[in-house]
C-alpha cells in the first residue's frame, strides 16, 4: 500500500465514503418502501385512529418517499421518529 501514489489513495477514500453514504440512504429507502399502508397498519395494531406504535403519540409528520413533492407519503411519529406507515395515492396503488 505504501507504494500507492497519494492522489489514488485519496480518490479511493472519496469513493468509499460515497459508497457508504449511498448504501445508508438505500437502506433507509428500503425500510420506507417496506412500510404497511394505513389500513394495514391500523389492522396490525388493532387501532381505529392511527397512533404511534412505539410511544402512543398521535402527532405525526409526513415526507415524500423519494423527494419532498412525492405523492407517496411516508408517515412517521413527530415525537420519537419511528417510521409508521405509508400513504399511496390511489392512481399509483400497487
Ligand atoms: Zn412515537
Amino acid at each position: 500500500m505504501s507504494d500507492f501514489p497519494l492522489p489514488i489513495l485519496f480518490i479511493m477514500a472519496v469513493f468509499f465514503t460515497m459508497w457508504l453514504i449511498l448504501r445508508k440512504f438505500h437502506r433507509i429507502e428500503q425500510r420506507k418502501r417496506a412500510l404497511p399502508e394505513l389500513n394495514a397498519y391500523l389492522y396490525a395494531n388493532n387501532q381505529t385512529e392511527p397512533r404511534c406504535s412505539a410511544c402512543e403519540s398521535t402527532e405525526f409528520k409526513d415526507e415524500g418517499l423519494s423527494h419532498g413533492k412525492d405523492e407517496r407519503r411516508i408517515v412517521s411519529c413527530a415525537k420519537c421518529d419511528t417510521l409508521l406507515y405509508r400513504i399511496v395515492p390511489p392512481e399509483r396503488a400497487e
